[in-house]
């Protein structure tokens, strides 16, 4: 049972956490509890490093942000010990989550069940420390931002539980944003490779690499709200579902966080775009989307010039506008045009791989609401398009009608 940063935000809530693990207890079930710290605290944390300069050494990073989650796993210990369950605390180190020395994004590479273990033979609640770890050296490692639901999917992995619970201030993972949609559903049960692709397009439900644990090591994951006894969504295999419960789209998602930027003009012959995306790659910048027109001379020759057309996350726009203005003229650019004023939509489901027409479809719905498409990007199971970001929320609602997500009206 992991309980994110607002289901143990205050003592209360953190006496709600202790009393549902010990009802937990008695239907039968040893528990095993991961705590995130206080919503609010790893950021305060953080905050407080940087009052020490603008980059504060990321040993020491790690060192403070895992008191966060120190203080609500003795705390929730504590709450448990005065409903009159037992439980015992136990850090990262303390279990031993062996992880890479990789400080503030550490990955785990190995976790010893035999403390956790001892703890529930005693009939106690073991509650461990999310997000944290420590390396073969014996340093407090983290596990980058959302790494408890990572701590969480990984203990439950390595002491083989039945499931692994990830308590939530929402009630499940919906077909789309609820705030965007209004229309949108909560999904009784998605496969690992959507809920991937979902949590990759920033649904913040999940951390991406917990989702890719769970799939990797078959671990069923129930997304459910800490504040009442609702069913959740089911994160599982594509053969833990019904054929009912394969739509051919599951889910509509949208992503703000893109810029895109086209290059006029450049020359178009081999080893240009090599050249492009390796000073990119060299400058650590991560590329989303790509498309290449077709050259200004014959089908394929080469020796004319052509437009390049690609996005990058905003963060990284400033820096990529720097090396492309660079590169650019070894390239022959004739002009950089730059667009942050975009949105990623995507449409995600594992039915694509068998229904043909799917993007087509996709396109359709858009150009029936008149909004222009600037690029295009597929994976085996999604279809993204780049639009103006006026339209995101009418292009994610019809998309969510026009592949009949939206729930009944009541
Ligand atoms: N406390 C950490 C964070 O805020 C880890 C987590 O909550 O999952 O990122
Ligand atoms: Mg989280």
């Amino acid at each position: 049972m992991k309980f994110g940063g607002t289901s143990v935000a205050n003592v209360d809530r953190i006496r709600n956490v202790a009393k549902r693990s010990l009802e937990t207890t008695k239907l039968g079930h040893d528990v095993v509890v991961i705590v995130s710290a206080m919503a609010g605290e790893t950021n305060r944390l953080l905050g407080l490093a940087h009052q020490f300069g603008e980059l504060p050494d990321a040993r020491e990073m790690d060192a403070l942000a895992a008191t966060g989650e120190q203080v609500t796993s003795a705390l929730t210990a504590l709450a448990i010990h005065q409903l009159g369950g037992k439980a015992v605390s136990l850090l990262g180190h303390q279990v031993r989550v062996l992880t890479d020395s990789a400080y503030t994004k550490a990955r785990i590479k190995t976790i010893d069940d035999t403390a956790i273990r001892t703890v529930l033979k005693q009939g106690a609640i073991a509650v461990i420390a999310g997000f944290q770890g420590v390396d073969d050296k014996g340093n407090i490692t983290t596990l980058g931002r959302g790494g408890s639901d990572t701590s969480a999917v990984a203990i439950a992995a390595a002491i083989d539980a039945d499931v692994c619970e990830i308590f939530t201030d929402v009630d499940g993972v919906y077909t789309t944003d609820p705030n965007v949609a209004p229309a949108a559903r909560k999904i009784a049960k998605i496969s690992y490779e959507e809920m991937l692709e979902l949590a990759s397009l920033g649904a913040k439900v999940l951390q991406i690499r917990s989702v890719e644990i769970a799939m990797k090591y078959g671990v069923r994951v129930h997304v459910r709200s800490s504040f009442d006894h609702s069913e959740g969504t089911i994160v599982t295999s594509e053969a833990g579902m019904n054929d009912l419960e394969q739509l051919t789209v599951a889910g509509v998602a949208y992503d703000k966080n893109e810029a895109k930027l086209t290059m006029r003009g450049v020359v178009d012959q081999p080893g240009v775009v090599a050249k492009i995306f390796g000073a990119l790659a060299d400058a650590n910048i991560s590329v989303d989307m790509i498309i290449q027109n077709v050259g200004a001379t014959a089908e394929g020759a080469a020796g004319g010039t052509t437009d390049v057309t690609f996005t990058v996350g905003k963060a990284d726009l400033a820096r990529a506008k720097a090396v492309i203005s660079q590169k650019g003229a070894e390239v022959g650019m004739k002009e950089l045009r730059v667009d942050d004023d975009v949105v990623k939509v995507s449409i995600v489901g594992m039915g694509m791989r068998s229904h043909a027409g799917i993007a087509a479809k996709m396109f359709q719905i858009l150009a029936t609401e008149g909004i222009n498409i600037q690029a295009i990007s597929t994976s085996e199971i999604k279809v993204s398009c780049l639009i103006a970001a006026k339209y995101t929320e009418l292009a994610v609602r019809a998309l969510h009608t026009g592949f009949g997500l939206d729930k009944p009206a009541a």
